[in-house]
């Protein structure tokens, strides 16, 4: 069978390599060449001996999920749909700020949570992906923008698992992705740069924190348990109480001294002064007395079948008031690339059951993704439409 050479961290690929008869070091040249240059091809990775090149070729692939399509939207933010078969596709989504490069990955086809709000919930799970499903939209987003801006260096600079899917319901692959990338033979992103984003699987936020602590992200939605049962259903299996102890927790291993709550605005359903209130009380009841949690407020980006509403702008900031007058620091996220749906939410367009996913993708399949017109050493906003 062919081994995909994307779903080895460096210590499967150094295995991998004693298996053959090589040494371990051949690992990390492999290794360097895959995700640091974005070589596929053995034959191109010339510091390697011919005979090794030679036995990887009839053993070995690198291969990332093929692209179905590529949406450019007008504020420089791109959104790649993956193939990942049985009429399954993923996203990931770039957003290109000026002091860096983020991109949003997907770690599920479909999800199980189930969240209301959720367009990715309201399709329902279909299956994990693999590491190189996972790490291949970071290997294949990296180095297709560098590609296309004509750049030597590294153009992306943080990655936030927030595309589609529960990442910590999909842990040993998550877990193995999120060692490639902070790995300094592959993209040497620093843990405080890399964030996990998860609506609550406690034990996992505590096998996290031993096996691989990078920067948490804690999907919150509510002050209270009945509302958070309602908006989150994973909720009546971890509710608040013993979600925000294992924050405390993770706190103790964590790349930064906070954990940031999102919280998707819902308009009447959860953002009312009231809910701003009990929300401070909420988090200030732990953590003795420290301020230990930034809040993230996201409008939310409606779907048809949600039945929800986005909340009005002065809705928003008068949560966010009440937020930062009690010390805490708020910040009201950007809607980026919604006019090509990439917003959160949003991913793989509006609720599509997986047939109708299956169509879309056998109608894309013979569709060339459509070039981007490239600026050599251009900055990505406005320059690319
Ligand atoms: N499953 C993980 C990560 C993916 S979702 C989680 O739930 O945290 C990433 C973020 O987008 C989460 O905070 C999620 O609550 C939010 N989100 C989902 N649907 C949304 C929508 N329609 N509008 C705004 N935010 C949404
Ligand atoms: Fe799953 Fe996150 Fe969407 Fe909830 S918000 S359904 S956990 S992807």
């Amino acid at each position: 069978m062919t081994a995909n050479l994307l779903d080895y961290d460096l210590e499967g690929l150094a295995a991998f390599c004693e298996q053959l008869g090589e040494k371990r070091f051949r690992a990390t040249q492999l290794f360097r060449w895959i995700h640091q240059r974005g070589a596929a091809r053995f034959s191109d990775m010339s510091d390697l001996a011919r005979s090794l090149r030679e036995k990887l070729a009839g053993c070995a692939e690198v291969v990332a999920p093929p692209v179905l399509s590529q949406h450019l939207s007008g504020d420089g933010t791109i959104k790649w749909l993956f193939d990942v078969g049985d009429g399954n596709a993923v996203e990931a989504v770039f957003i290109p700020e000026d002091d860096r490069g983020t991109l949003c990955v997907s770690s599920q086809a479909g999800c199980a949570v189930g969240c209301r709000f959720c367009s990715t919930g309201h399709q329902g799970f279909s299956r994990n992906l693999r590491v190189s499903e996972i790490i291949g939209q970071l290997w294949f987003a990296e180095h297709f923008l560098r590609r296309h801006l004509a750049r030597s260096d590294r153009v992306i600079s943080n990655v936030v698992m927030m595309g589609m899917g529960e990442p910590l319901q999909n842990y040993q692959p998550l877990v193995q992705s999120l060692r490639v990338m902070l790995d300094d033979h592959a993209y040497g992103l620093s843990r405080r740069r890399v964030t996990v984003s998860t609506s609550g699987v406690v034990p996992k936020i505590d096998r996290l924190a031993l096996d691989c602590p990078v920067a948490l992200a804690v999907s919150l939605h509510a002050p209270n348990d009945m509302l958070r049962d309602n908006l989150v259903p994973l909720n009546r299996t971890y509710p608040l109480q013993e979600l925000l102890a294992a924050c405390q927790r993770y706190l103790v291993h964590a790349p930064r001294d906070f954990i940031t709550f999102e919280y998707c605005m819902l308009d009447g359903v959860n953002d009312t002064a009231e809910h701003a209130a009990a929300l401070v009380a909420l988090v200030q009841a732990h953590g003795g007395g420290r301020t230990w949690c930034k809040f993230n407020l996201i409008p939310f980006n409606p779907f048809p079948a949600s039945g929800l509403l986005r909340s009005s702008a002065s809705a928003v900031v008068a949560f966010a008031r009440v937020l930062t007058d009690a010390g805490i620091v708020t910040t009201v996220r950007k809607t980026r690339g919604d006019d090509i749906d990439a917003a959160c939410g949003q991913l793989a367009g509006d609720v599509m059951d997986r047939t109708a996913v299956g169509k879309r993708i056998a109608k894309q399949r013979s569709i060339s993704i459509t070039p981007l017109r490239t600026v050599p050493g251009a900055h990505l906003t406005g320059d690319l439409k």
